[in-house]
Parts: structure tokens; C-alpha cells; sequence
């Protein structure tokens, strides 16, 4: 088999877009993809913040396969049978150079590889990298089945799971704590009825992130609208989904059961339904970045950011995928694609405005492993305002008390104390 200048393992994201830019600069590159096409096995919420595509893709919105321009984001509180939701709405975000983008990652990875293509890659979907080529000590290739491609370096691309990685030695065992399940549901609705239901123009859309009524499951939800589908979903922290004993299947149905779900996906078909682990995120579990002769990138990475209020990792694997680039041209012109002289990448990762936010949010971890945040507040809050818009025969309360009242029991005002610090701390309000 020929020798490639570079094999990325993977064509989500991160993969396709390090193959587009090292193709365009003329390197011989092979981009492996195990599913039939690019974005065929892919599962995400889909809400893809666009600066990062903007800057490789001046206007990509105009050729490629967007959904919606979230133009609309909603934090809801669900209690039992009530919710609280804090809406914000920017009618700016539907224009350029847009904030964030519903996709379909079917539609979109497909496009994004073939981008790369275009460039000049090799695209070889339908094939399992199952193991990596290693001569000298140093990672020289992969192996597919009977196949072994030698490649100056490869790019890890290959998502969570990560096996590669493991296999290089550059991370170790996932603690199940670490680790969240995502599970979701593609929901078919007339473009119409979205608008109507979502009070969107058309082309804009809307963005729900849930917290609470997760059958004692630690995580939250996410709705967003697509052109002609919704997507449901939920992310469970793996651990405790093993506790409760519940099938992945079963939190969402419990999910669309809620009143505030069901009048949103009411007469809707389902016509997707998928299931991937996904990082709970945080610059504390990024792996080592590289070894002689690879680089991780994406998920592959632990590049993810979960900070409750969003959950992003698309535009993380796309700079990934850009700072790999780099490294690699560097390499490649010094002829040194050891260790040091991939060390590099570290750095330019490092660097850029999207990796930062994983820093300026790295005290967010710590809200996602307090439960009260997910189980206690959202009900607790919830009954407080129904007790505050109702009116019987009963003296009312003032809001205060009202709360003091809900937290017998539940939890004590020094918790609370230090769980708005955790807030403030972990969100930065
Ligand atoms: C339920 C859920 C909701 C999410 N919501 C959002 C969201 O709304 N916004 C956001 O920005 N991020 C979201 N994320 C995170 C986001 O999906 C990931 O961070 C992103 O997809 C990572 O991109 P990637 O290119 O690194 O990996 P992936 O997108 O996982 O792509 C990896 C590719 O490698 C291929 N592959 C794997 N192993 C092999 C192998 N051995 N050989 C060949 N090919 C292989 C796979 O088929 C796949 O195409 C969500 C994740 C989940 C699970």
C-alpha cells in the first residue's frame, strides 16, 4: 500500500476538516471513515456555533447543509408538572455572520468531507481502523482488516470512545463518572407547525437546554429545531444511569411524556433514534495530545465543554482539527514528525479562542456533579412559583417565604449559599 503523508482516523469534524486543510496545501492524505458515508453514525444535540466553520468557510451557511439560525435559547426548569424558563430571544443571530446553526450531522459531515475531498484527500468510508502500524516505538500507520497504510503521522479523529488513543498509550481507562451517555431522537414535524409552535420566522430556530424531572438520572436535556425535525435528547452521566436501572430508551420516553415536552413534539414521528458517549468535558480530562507520529483531535481529545447552560464540541474538534493542520505543514517541512516536534500542536490548540473557553469554564465541572442543581432546584423552584400564581382561600406569602418554605427539608440556606457560589463560580454570572 502506498505511504500517505498523513491517515486521519475519522470523518466528523475534527478529521474532515485537518484532511481539507493539509489536502489544499498538497499533502497526500487518506481520510478513514468507519460508517457507509461521513456523518452516517454521527450523534448530536446539533447546534453548531459557527464562528470556527465561518473562518475556514467564509459564509459556508450560503452551499452548506444548514438546518436553522438559532435565533432563540431557553434554560427550563422542569418541575412535575410545571416549568420555569428563562427565554432569550436575539433576532440579530439570524444574520451573518450568525451564531449558531441547527445541523443535521447526516447532511452536514457528508458535506464537510466532501470538502476535503475536493481538496484532494482520499476519502475510504465503510472501513474500521482497527489498530495502529507502530515501527521503532513510533506510530507509522494504521491497520484496517487485512491492511496496513504507513503514514508519517496519523490523526486520531475517531470521537469518544477512542480507542486508538488508548492503544497509543497517550490516555488510560475512562472513569464511568467521566463519561455521559447521549441519547436522541430525530423528530419529524411539518416546517410549518415548527414555526408556529416555536414562534420562529422561517430559517430561524429555537434552543432548549432541560434541567430536572430525569427519573433521579444526573443529567439534562436538549430540543432543537431543525427545518422539518426536532431533536430531543438527553445526556446521562453513565454511572448513575447504571444506578437507576433504567433503559437509555425509557428517560426519553419519560422525557416527551412531560408536559412541557409533549405539547412541543405532539404529532411528531420519530424517524431517528441514536445513542453515543459523549465527554463530560473539562480541560481536567483532555488526554496527552500527542506521541510520536499522532495527534488527538475532537472528541478523540476529551474536547468538549459543558458548562449546563450549553454543550459544545463541534467547534472545539473543528479547531482541533485546525491546530492539528498546522502542526503537521510545520512537521512536514522539517521532515520531524517525532514526539517534540508534534509538541507543538499542544501550544497552538492552546491558543485558540475556542480552546480558552474550555479554561474560562473549567469550573463548571463541579455544577455538573451536584445533584441538587438537576433534581432538588428545578422542582423546588417550579412549586415555588406555582405557590406564587396561585391564589385560594389561604393568606398568600411573600416570594421569600415561600422559598424558605420549599426548602424544608430539601436543603439548608448554607447549601444553597454554596451552591449559588458553585454557580457563580462554574457559569461566571
Ligand atoms: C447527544 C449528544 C449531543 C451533543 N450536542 C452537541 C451540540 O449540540 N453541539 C456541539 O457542538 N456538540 C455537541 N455534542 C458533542 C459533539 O457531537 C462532538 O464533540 C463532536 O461530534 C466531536 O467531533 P469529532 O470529529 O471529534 O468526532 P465525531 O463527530 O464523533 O466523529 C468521529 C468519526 O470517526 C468515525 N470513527 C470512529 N472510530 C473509527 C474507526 N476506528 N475507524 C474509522 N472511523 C472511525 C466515526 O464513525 C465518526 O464519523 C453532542 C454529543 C452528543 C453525544
Amino acid at each position: 500500500m502506498d505511504k500517505f503523508d498523513v491517515v486521519v482516523v475519522g470523518a466528523g469534524p475534527a478529521g474532515s476538516i485537518a484532511a481539507y486543510l493539509l489536502a489544499k496545501e498538497g499533502l497526500q492524505v487518506l481520510l478513514v471513515e468507519r460508517g457507509t458515508f461521513p456523518g452516517s453514525k454521527n450523534v448530536s444535540g446539533g447546534l453548531l456555533y459557527s464562528r470556527i466553520v465561518n473562518e475556514i468557510f467564509p459564509n459556508f451557511w450560503e452551499e452548506a447543509p444548514v438546518e436553522r439560525a438559532i435565533t432563540a435559547h431557553s434554560i427550563v426548569f422542569l418541575g412535575e408538572d410545571s416549568a420555569l424558563a428563562l427565554h432569550y430571544t436575539d433576532t440579530g443571530a439570524a444574520n451573518s455572520p450568525y451564531n449558531a446553526f441547527s445541523v443535521l450531522r447526516a447532511k452536514f459531515d457528508r458535506w464537510l468531507a466532501e470538502k476535503a475531498e475536493q481538496a484532494g484527500a482520499t476519502l475510504i468510508p465503510g472501513i474500521t481502523v482497527d489498530g495502529l502500524l507502530v515501527e521503532k516505538g513510533r506510530i507509522a500507520g494504521i491497520k484496517a482488516g487485512p491492511d496496513e497504510i504507513p503514514a508519517d503521522v496519523v490523526i486520531d479523529a475517531e470521537g469518544a470512545k477512542s480507542l486508538l488513543a488508548k492503544e497509543a498509550g497517550l490516555r488510560g481507562d475512562f472513569n464511568p463518572k467521566d463519561v455521559s451517555l447521549g441519547l436522541k431522537e430525530v423528530i419529524e414535524l411539518p416546517e410549518a407547525t415548527i414555526n408556529e409552535r416555536f414562534n420562529c420566522s422561517p430559517g430561524e430556530g429555537a434552543a432548549f437546554t432541560m434541567v430536572g424531572q430525569s427519573s433521579g438520572v444526573e443529567g439534562g436535556g436538549f430540543l432543537y429545531t431543525n427545518k422539518t425535525t426536532l431533536s430531543l435528547g438527553f445526556v446521562a452521566k453513565i454511572s448513575s444511569l447504571k444506578d437507576s436501572q433504567l433503559k437509555a430508551h425509557e428517560i426519553i420516553e419519560e422525557y416527551k411524556s412531560h408536559p412541557f415536552i409533549s405539547r412541543l413534539v405532539q404529532g411528531g414521528e420519530v424517524v431517528e433514534y441514536s445513542a453515543q458517549t459523549v465527554h463530560r468535558g473539562g480541560v481536567h480530562l483532555i488526554p496527552q495530545l500527542y506521541g510520536d507520529g499522532i495527534l488527538l483531535v475532537g472528541s478523540a481529545a476529551g474536547l468538549v465543554l459543558n458548562n449546563v447552560l450549553t454543550l459544545r464540541g463541534m467547534d472545539l474538534a473543528i479547531a482541533s482539527g485546525v491546530a492539528a493542520a498546522k502542526t503537521v505543514l510545520a512537521a512536514k517541512e522539517k521532515g520531524d514528525f517525532s514526539r517534540a516536534a508534534l509538541s507543538a500542536y499542544e501550544k497552538t490548540l492552546k491558543e485558540n479562542v475556542v480552546y480558552r473557553d474550555l479554561e474560562t469554564f473549567k469550573q463548571a465541572y463541579p455544577l455538573l456533579e451536584n445533584k441538587r442543581l438537576f433534581e432538588t432546584y428545578p422542582d423546588m423552584l417550579c412549586s415555588t412559583m406555582k405557590e406564587l400564581f396561585s391564589v385560594d382561600t389561604t393568606p398568600r406569602k411573600k416570594a421569600f417565604g415561600v422559598l424558605r418554605e420549599k426548602m424544608k427539608g430539601q436543603v439548608s440556606m448554607i447549601e444553597m449559599a454554596k451552591d449559588l457560589v458553585q454557580v457563580a463560580r462554574g457559569i461566571g454570572v
